[in-house]
């Protein structure tokens, strides 16, 4: 079948597609690349890869370049889903015979009440499902493949999971994709050069941190890798096809989570003059660190997440404080640029904590910083405990302008607490001396980082106003009983 991969047109800068972790529209507008559609996109030939908030595209300019394609993949996601299944609807009223699959965490992990929500849709693929999705638009029997949800007769059909996939490397390159149907330059990242081009080179992550989706949903807990060969190769001969690039980021869960393979890598990108960042946790050795930086590392994207021991200790994240000083030291003498990611409203927190955070982040003093409100993600350890414990405050994950809401409160800390501790965070950890000097650097040697910074500075002004202006949305999702999830 011609197949399109579809993000879906948005909120206005809706982050939310294939990649984002937290879906929601930023503080400055971001976009990561749709690596979960690229790559089956990359296994069906003839398909077509459209990011839509990416490329600015509205729903009927999306509706025009649908024409002629017989399957459309739409990635979906918990704040965006209702919105996604009106432009499902959009679809099928101007291609009635076009057939329509969902993908993404939310729907892995509520197939049915997913399909529930929609006669549109006509299918769920669950779990991994690169292989999933090649067999629809291969025809083979809808019976016939593992990992499908769909309609038979008016009944909900459950096809046994798919197994994780094994073989990284016979997955093909996502890199041609990118360069059929994206353009590097919509995607941006505040803290990664522009324009900057992102891939996975293994998924899953070994760490059970009770809030963070991708693992818990769709990649699972075992690290499956490419060979290191093949990914130098590919970044390599990505190099070649894109020469405007300025830096590879790596957007595995963990990357460093193999450390003697992301050395290996390290020294290839470092023999090919490949200039390459990644997320990482807080305990990379400092040999470790001494050999990416020697070989072309420039930025690590570290979850910090508190700087409270005893939350840390509740959402499993199995980072002890002291431990994350010294790498944070280790990286700063090495001149590795971090930029630490913190989320405020996990469980445990207070006002107290919410202090002991924004003290914690101005003492690592990263480079830059990204404060997130937990969501509770259906699928995730967290949304149970939120369910089970009542900590729910209503069922909006992002504001009517899809800039993120709390959606969690507790009896000593209500939403609004959570949320102006955000506000506080970004104020008290900014308006401090050295990060307003080290921009102000930056920005004196590259006309182009002044550009930037000064485009940004006025979104995250707008961003900081809007949080007490936009008002909260409802967001309408599918039934989502705690004990069908559990399930
Ligand atoms: S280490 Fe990072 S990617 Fe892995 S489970 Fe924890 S938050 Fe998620």
């Amino acid at each position: 079948m011609r197949t399109l991969f579809l993000n879906p047109p948005s909120y206005s800068g809706f982050d939310g597609g294939a990649g984002a972790r937290y879906q929601a529209r930023r503080e400055i507008r971001s976009f990561w690349y749709p690596t979960w559609l690229a790559q089956p996109a990359a296994l069906i030939a003839n398909s077509k890869l459209i990011d839509a908030p990416a490329d600015d595209l509205s729903l009927p300019e999306v509706l025009q370049r649908a024409k002629g394609f017989e399957l459309c993949v739409m990635h979906t996601s918990t704040p965006s889903f209702s919105n996604d299944v009106k432009v499902a609807e959009a679809l099928k009223a101007a291609y009635p015979d076009m057939v329509i699959g969902f993908v993404g965490a939310h729907v892995a992990v509520l197939p049915e009440e997913s399909l529930c929500a929609s006669p549109q849709i006509d299918f769920v693929a669950r779990e991994e499902f690169d292989y999933t999705l090649l067999e629809v638009a291969e025809r083979r029997p809808y019976a016939d493949i593992a990992g499908l949800s769909f309609r038979d007769n008016g009944e909900f059909r459950h096809n046994p999971d798919r197994q994780l996939i094994g073989e990284m490397d016979k997955l093909p390159s996502v890199v041609d994709v990118y360069k059929r149907d994206l353009i590097p330059e919509n995607y941006y990242i505040g803290y990664l050069k522009h324009p900057y081009l992102s891939l996975y080179t293994g998924r899953g992550c070994p760490a059970r941190c009770t809030f963070c989706l991708w693992p818990q949903t769709v990649g699972g807990h075992v690290y499956r890798t490419r060979s290191a060969s093949s990914v130098v190769e590919e970044l390599v001969r990505a190099k070649g096809m894109f020469p405007q690039i300025k830096e590879f980021f790596f957007d595995d869960d963990t990357f460093t989570a193999d450390l003697n393979r992301a050395a290996e890598i390290a020294r290839g990108l470092g023999a090919a003059g490949i200039t390459w960042s990644c997320n990482s946790r807080a305990n990379v050795p400092y040999e470790y660190l001494k050999i990416f930086k020697d070989n072309g590392l420039r930025l690590l994207l570290v979850g910090y997440e508190s700087g409270n021991q005893q939350i840390l200790n509740n959402i499993k994240k199995g980072i002890r404080l002291d431990i994350a000083r010294e790498f944070t030291k280790n990286c700063r003498k090495l001149g590795i640029v971090i930029h630490g990611t913190f989320i405020l409203g996990l469980p445990g927190e207070t006002q107290e904590t919410i202090e002991e955070s924004i003290k914690f982040a101005c003492e690592l003093d990263v480079e830059t910083i990204q404060v997130s409100l937990a969501a509770a993600y259906p699928g995730t350890e967290l949304y149970r405990q939120v369910m089970a414990n009542k900590w729910y405050d209503e069922d909006a994950l992002v504001r009517n302008d899809g800039t993120q809401a709390s959606a969690i409160q507790y009896e000593h800390l209500t939403a609004d607490d959570i949320e102006s501790g955000v506000k506080r965070f970004y104020s008290k950890f900014y308006a401090r001396p050295t990060p307003i000097w080290r921009m102000l650097v930056n920005m004196a040697k590259d006309p182009e980082e002044r550009r930037r910074r000064l485009r940004e500075g006025k979104e995250f002004l707008n961003y900081l106003r809007g949080r007490t202006e936009a008002p909260r949305s409802r967001v309408e999702t599918p039934a989502t009983a705690p004990e069908q999830v559990a399930a």
